[in-house]
């Protein structure tokens, strides 16, 4: 294997570039966790989550992947054969999808192309539909991570109140949390699973559930047999600061110190960064020719962007040149889009000039892999970044047939 110098460029959506000050905060000796230094610790990092899923309610800690999550939150708050109404917008969803099946959910799926977010439409009319409220939770992947897609919350919210229908909201904010605006009270969300490795800037390794009241309320007769995901042991040992099993001390220190930075920067700002850094790489690859496998403007994903290859033209080939000649990773097309697209996350803790070198990555590697293309997609972002008003105005792009939007995703 060569050896490389430099930066690793990590611009898979997730896990994400770790900033330094969280590695240094990270970078200290694993205390007592039932000490009173602990406690100031967990209270701290409690208080802080509060902010970032903008609720005033209880956000409970898991040290697990956000799988864990995922799972927390359907057996808290559900009973065996209930009915869960859930949406094919992408991998993530299928995988959440296939778990409630698992664990002896009823999980009804409104099919999808994967290239569009959750339509709150359809949302209302199933609902509405249901008249004996047998549907016992709506479950929806905010940010779908295999496809750049990102639903809508708080219009989805909306149907469901139209429909006036009484079923649990459960929102997977896995890659948008902290880079992507999400509000858990103010969009009525009962269940957010979030996790650490995203726009957390954190390794993996610790998840969350936000939980409102209704949630909390369902879950005192939801009939799931459950032990290392009981919100309730959590709830009450975090009322003095501790945990009911040995906590991820050190990945709490990186989270008391992450909460900071985004606090710090303010989470509008986080989230126009996010916004500002994702439409640069969308000029870029309508300056490369490139489809956006997202089809809706209004649901492009801020944290990353899934890009079609050429017919014929295989995306993992692609990765590897890039990864090889240019020390950078890209995300894999994931279920039946691998091959067919490569995701660029442009997440967590991300500027201009990483933008830049990651857009430099991959116009090079595109040349290097003898993929057709224009050049012109780093001019076209670096022009928009100086400039977000005169979008594109000043930028030659070469002649390349741009592709009409509208490849069909087969299995
Ligand atoms: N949900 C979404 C939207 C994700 O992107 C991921 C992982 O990338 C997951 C769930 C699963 O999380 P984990 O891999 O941490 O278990």
């Amino acid at each position: 294997m060569t050896v490389q110098r430099g930066r690793h460029f990590l611009q898979i959506p997730g896990p994400t570039n770790v900033p330094d000050r969280v590695l240094r905060a990270m970078d200290a000796p694993t205390i007592d966790h039932r000490g009173p230094e602990f406690a100031t610790l967990t209270l701290s990092v409690l208080e802080g989550l509060k902010s970032i899923f903008q609720t005033a309610g209880d956000v409970v800690i898991f040290p697990s992947s956000g799988t864990g999550a995922w799972e927390a939150s359907l057996v808290n708050s559900l009973s065996p054969g209930d009915k869960l109404l859930m949406f094919e917008t992408g991998h993530f969803a299928m995988l959440w999808q296939r778990m409630a099946k698992n664990l002896g959910l009823d999980a009804e799926v409104v099919p999808g192309d994967w290239r569009h977010g959750v339509d709150p439409a359809q949302v209302e009319s199933r609902l509405a539909a249901d008249r004996k409220h047998e549907i016992k939770a709506v479950a929806v992947v905010h940010n779908e991570t295999s496809t750049g897609v990102t639903s809508r919350i708080a219009a989805i919210r909306r149907a469901i109140d139209r429909a006036g229908h009484p079923a649990l909201f459960m929102v997977d904010t896995i890659s948008s949390l902290a880079s992507i605006d999400y509000r858990h009270d103010e969009w009525g969300v009962d269940v957010t699973v979030g996790g650490s490795q995203k726009g957390l800037m954190l390794p993996p390794g610790i998840a969350f559930n936000a939980i409102g009241p209704k949630a909390r309320a369902a879950a005192k007769s939801a009939r799931f047999p459950k032990a290392y995901w009981n919100w309730e042991e959590i709830i009450a040992a975090n009322k003095s600061g501790f945990f009911p099993y040995t906590p991820a001390t050190n990945l709490l220190y990186g989270l008391r110190e992450a909460i900071h930075m985004l606090l710090e920067e303010g989470l509008d700002n986080v989230f126009a960064r996010h916004a500002r850094l994702a439409e640069a790489t969308r000029c870029a690859a309508r300056g490369w020719g490139l489809e956006i496998l997202c089809l809706e403007p209004e649901e492009y994903s801020n944290t990353l962007t899934a890009l079609l290859m050429p017919e014929g033209y295989n995306a993992d080939i692609l990765r590897k040149v890039i990864m090889e000649r240019f020390n950078m990773s890209l995300g894999t097309g994931l279920g039946k889009l691998q091959g067919r697209v490569f995701r660029i996350g442009h997440l967590g803790d991300f500027n201009e000039l990483m933008l830049a070198g990651t857009l430099a990555g991959v116009e090079m590697g595109l040349s290097v892999a003898g993929i057709p293309h224009a050049k012109g997609g780093i001019q076209a972002a670096m022009s928009y970044l100086v400039d977000p008003r005169g979008k594109e105005k000043d930028v030659q792009v070469a002649s390349f047939e741009q592709r009409a939007n509208k490849t069909e995703i087969r299995s």
